[in-house]
């Protein structure tokens, strides 16, 4: 079925009280090991493309391959921008069928922020999308920042209930102790910060760098109110470790398919149990094409 808008699956998600798997893509493979995964779920899903992803596959091969991936099935499919910064390439994800757009103005102060993430709201509306805004700032795993540079950091529950109301955004994405990328020790949420902004707001709330954050931190997430799951470092992960063992198995193996194939099956297998822990399997709705 044709895409479906972020907006409407996080309606029916909130309304059942689970969290949609946002998975990135930047190749045919992993788009169908996302899809593949979602269909044997039975879980609504959104393919998410960052600006470094579509520099590497192309704006049109991403657009092509997911949009070809949702019409042969009836899962609902969005196609979402994950952390847009520039506002040109917000437009052109648009213009390309893009159902969904991330616009992160995280790093802007907190007016300026408004202000952009409203630009893109009314654009993005206009045109039958959805936006995620950001506020708060999730930093990488890489980061080394003390106790209390990290929370500062982190999203005030007051000024998400001001964000929300002043841009109209679609979700929100918060910093709550979550960052991008391999976490070294276990990562240490703040689940209070997380209770306070979900007692301020009714716009679903995302948690970003969600790989490698335990099952069941996660399952506490979004039993207070995380609806959208960003997973991105668990998916290259379980794809290039399958790579490494399909050569080292077969060194003179020449045929990429005997190389990708294992790595796409390892990719949809992760995908698969983050489905079930997000609660998104067995799902399937009667969805609304947009
Ligand atoms: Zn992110």
């Amino acid at each position: 079925m044709p895409l479906v808008t972020l907006a409407e699956v996080l309606q029916e998600a909130d309304a059942k009280g689970y969290a949609v798997g946002a998975f990135n893509c930047n190749n045919m493979e992993i788009v169908q090991a996302i899809i593949g995964a979602a269909e044997a779920e039975g879980a609504p899903v959104i393919i998410q493309a960052s600006q470094g992803a579509i520099k590497y596959a192309g704006l049109d091969y991403i657009t092509s391959l997911v949009r070809t991936a949702a019409a042969g099935t009836r899962v609902p499919v969005v196609l979402h921008l994950d952390h847009g910064t520039d506002f040109e390439q917000v437009l052109r994800c648009l213009r390309a069928g893009f159902t969904s757009v991330m616009i992160d103005g995280s790093k802007y102060p907190l007016e300026e922020n408004i202000a952009l993430t409203r630009r893109v709201v009314e654009i993005a509306h206009a045109m039958g999308a959805s936006v995620e805004g950001e506020l708060g700032r999730i930093g990488g795993t890489e980061d080394h920042v003390s106790v209390s540079e990290r929370e500062a950091t982190m999203t005030v529950p007051e000024e998400a209930a001001r964000f929300v109301a002043e841009t109209g955004v679609d979700a929100l994405a918060v910093a709550i102790g979550t960052a991008h990328g391999r976490y070294k020790g276990k990562p240490q949420l703040d689940f209070e910060r997380l209770a306070a902004i979900d007692g301020l707001i009714n716009t679903p709330i995302v948690l970003h760098g969600s790989s490698g954050v335990p099952d069941e931190d996660i399952r506490r997430a979004v039993a207070l109110g995380v609806r959208k799951i960003n997973i991105d470092t668990d998916i290259r992960i379980a794809f290039v470790e399958a790579m490494r063992r399909a050569l080292a198995d077969n060194p003179e193996e020449i045929d990429p398919r005997k190389v990708l194939g294992p790595a796409r099956d390892a990719a949809a297998s992760v995908i698969r149990h983050k489905m079930r822990v997000f609660g998104s399997a067995g799902r399937l709705y009667n969805s609304i094409p947009g």
